[in-house]
């Protein structure tokens, strides 16, 4: 029906009908058996059809699950009924399948029409993917690049087949306590109740892929997600074949243990490469992004000697066919083991392909005459035949700090981020009317499709961001009613919560995850100043923070703590807030509905940022120091830039200068200009400035320019 680099079989779909309820108990109409397709497609995602179709199955079932997979299961006998015999809902299931089917068989993709046609396609390897909040595996920047890259490569029509691992406790879900410190949660997810498939093996039964471990074989179960016209392969050492001391190698993302982690990687890297051949997929190119499945390389050399060639022989037909991206600006940010670990795991791997010890050393050293340490970053970079940074200024520093083992210049490819997930509903309609149903391809191949975003009416945009506003408020509302109540707060008091978060106020946003070089609480520098601009009755702003900090992170966690005590502090009462479980269905309530976008972290050490381009797509102000992105995407009209450039050693310095400028920038521009209103209550210089930032980011910064970028300069040249 579609066209993928090679068709993926899957068993038969058992786990649709979730164990406690199987198809006798709850006869699914046949005549809406295609619910079952679009249940296990992540497409329902970023086509709202999708998700309306959801919400008219039941709404309140929807609002409780948002994971269509698990709401299927507790759709009652009464619904299907009420459902089959409207018309109304017959029509709506009619026409999300037709424009389900038409997305995944269309002809004419943008790689079409650009490349042609081929039997071959791009391996995709990453530890995290961030697809949908439903799927928690990813932590924070790297993962939702992955899945938009992901996505935007399954809108252009690219033969993509990514890998990943299943992490069935997921990543951690934050909860924050009655005084401010992170808990940390990791619920186990119920395999059944995702959309993701068992992998039929060509023999019959679950695909599994067997690894050599110390003494022993571990096995990883291949599970597969669809994601549009893309699928993306998972794998789990959770099965009954391995030893209960094997099966939780995968179970959680970024494992806190040096050695579990390494054999999250070891099993990523090497499994990554057996699945795809155990599938008979031969990818023409293999994009490592990051070092996190560094040790895929291993693996590719080890097949090419046992097939024959020598190792330097081997060691160039991987790098002719590998590019690799690094997502850190600080080479110490790099994933390394120490040496001995490697040994432990791979200390057959000399011997596989007729090297010794000090060869792998070599390979996986990040400078010369460093051999104590593994690491996964200089193995990638070394052995690719082309590195990329993930911004312009992030490809120097790459450039720069690499260039003893790059074998080419590296340079930079520029983030971006998904149009269709991350555009809100009332936008994309604007848009899609005024620019047509192809707007996001459109925008990135004719650059004078953005000026008809500067042309909108101001009443329109201005409206379309009023209601993500109000949304917004409602689900902050939401969040802290709920974490008020854990804390035992009475009826009265979480009645109160309706007051908080008022939609009509200037609201300054800040969240992603709390590593302290993006210096979470610049902002609260100097107190009674910033207490004088917030709360001025003429003129009031909030400000909203959220994010988790790694639970090893006992400085971020602190900063968490820090903020959560400012926001109950008499000084500046009502004016903070701090939201709880930061992730991507928070992520998008955040970048459509506050009116300005923090970032001020310490430069350079924000390799791109996507927050920001997320919120600029969405009319969002940035309002962030000249890092990562902000340097390609501030133009002087669609946002302010401010502070510092460059790290100047003496931090407490930087911070007070840094915070001054704020400070300024927000009393003397930023607070007049929003409530500078017409009278019809528009604030038409501000509205100006939110066109801007839409037309300068919508195209620029969305993640289908990034893949298009990725198939031009990396994956056609590779021999896609
Ligand atoms: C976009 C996103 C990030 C990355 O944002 P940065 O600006 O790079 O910090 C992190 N977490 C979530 C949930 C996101 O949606």
């Amino acid at each position: 029906m579609f066209t993928l680099p090679l068709p993926i079989k899957v068993l038969p779909i058992v786990s649709i009908q979730i164990p406690t309820l199987t198809t006798t108990e709850l006869p699914i109409p046949e005549r809406f058996g295609r619910l079952y397709d679009l249940a296990y497609n992540l497409w329902w995602s970023w086509d709202e059809s999708g998700a309306d179709l959801w919400r008219a199955v039941d709404t309140q079932l929807w609002d409780r699950y948002r994971n269509p997979v698990e709401m299927l299961g507790a759709v009652d006998r009464a619904t299907w009924q009420r459902l089959a015999e409207s018309e109304s809902f017959a029509d709506q299931y009619a026409n999300t399948v037709r424009r389900f089917d038409a997305y995944m068989s269309a002809k004419d993709t943008w790689y079409e029409r650009n490349h042609g046609t081929g039997d071959t396609s791009v391996a995709y390897l990453c530890a995290e993917f961030g697809i949908h909040s439903s799927l928690p595996m990813y932590s924070g920047g790297l993962g939702v690049l992955a899945g938009d890259h992901t996505k935007s490569a399954s809108d252009l029509g690219v033969p993509f087949v990514g890998v990943g691992l299943l992490y069935r406790r997921g990543y951690f879900r934050q909860q924050i306590g009655a005084i401010g410190s992170q808990q940390n949660l990791n619920p186990i997810l119920d395999i059944a109740r995702l959309a993701v498939r068992p992998v039929a093996s060509p023999t019959g039964g679950h695909l599994k892929v067997s690894l050599d471990f110390p003494g022993r074989v571990v096995k990883a179960a291949v599970w597969v997600l669809s994601v549009g016209r893309v699928s993306l392969l998972l794998l789990d050492t959770d099965i009954m074949d391995n030893d209960p001391s094997d099966r939780p190698i995968t179970s959680m993302l970024y494992v806190r243990g040096r050695e579990a982690r390494f054999c999250q990687e070891y099993v990523l890297g090497i499994g990554a490469v057996r699945a795809l051949r155990a599938l008979g997929i031969e990818p023409a190119v293999w994009h490592v992004n990051e070092g996190h499945a560094a040790m895929s390389l291993l693996e590719r050399i080890r097949e090419h000697v046992a097939g024959g060639m020598k190792i330097d022989e081997a060691e160039r037909a991987v790098r002719s066919s590998t590019f690799f991206t690094l997502h850190t600006p600080v080479p110490a940010g790099n994933e390394r083991f120490d040496f001995g670990l490697a040994e432990k795991y791979l200390g057959h791997w000399p011997n596989s392909v007729g090297a010794d010890l000090d060869h792998l050393r070599h390979l996986a050293s990040s400078r010369k005459g460093d051999s104590t340490m593994f690491d996964l970053g200089a193995l990638g970079i070394g052995l690719a035949s082309s590195v990329n940074g993930v911004s312009q200024r992030h490809g120097e520093i790459v450039d720069r700090d690499w260039s003893h083992l790059l074998t080419t210049p590296g340079y930079g490819i520029t983030n971006g981020v998904h149009p269709a997930t991350w555009l809100s509903r009332p936008l994309k309609r604007v848009i899609r009317e005024t620019i047509g149903a192809d707007w996001s391809t459109s925008l990135i191949e004719d650059p004078k499709t953005a000026d008809i975003i500067r042309d909108l009416p101001d009443q329109e945009v201005w409206d379309a961001h009023q209601n993500r506003k109000d949304v917004l408020s409602t689900f902050a509302q939401g969040r802290i009613r709920s974490q008020l109540a854990r804390h035992g707060g009475s009826p009265d008091e979480l009645r109160s919560v309706d007051r908080m978060m008022p939609s009509d106020r200037l609201t300054i946003g800040f969240a992603r995850r709390f590593a302290t070089y993006k210096r979470a609480t610049l902002l609260f520098h100097n107190v009674p100043w910033l207490q004088a601009i917030l709360t001025n009755p003429d003129r009031p702003v909030q400000l909203v923070f959220a994010g988790k900090a790694h639970p090893a992170d006992q400085e971020g966690q602190a900063l968490i703590k820090h903020i959560h005590e400012l926001a109950h502090s008499p000084e500046l009462k009502g004016h903070v807030y701090l939201l709880e479980d930061y992730d991507i269905r928070m992520a998008r309530f955040l970048v459509q509905g506050v009116d300005v976008w923090l970032n001020n972290p310490r430069p350079p050490e924000e390799a791109s940022g996507t927050s920001g381009m997320k919120a600029a797509m969405n009319g969002v102000l940035n309002l962030s120091v000249l890092d990562g992105w902000w340097i390609e995407g501030f133009n002087g009209k669609n946002g302010w830039a401010f502070g510092h450039e460059t790290d100047i050693s003496d931090h407490d310095k930087q911070d007070a200068e840094d915070a001054i400028a704020l400070y300024q920038l927000l009393q003397e521009q930023i607070v007049p200009l929003f409530y500078d209103r017409d009278d019809s209550g528009i604030p038409l210089g501000w509205v100006q400035l939110m066109k801007e930032a839409m037309a300068s980011s919508a195209g620029d910064f969305s993640s289908h320019r990034m893949v298009a970028d990725y198939v031009s300069k990396a994956y056609v040249p590779l021999g896609l």
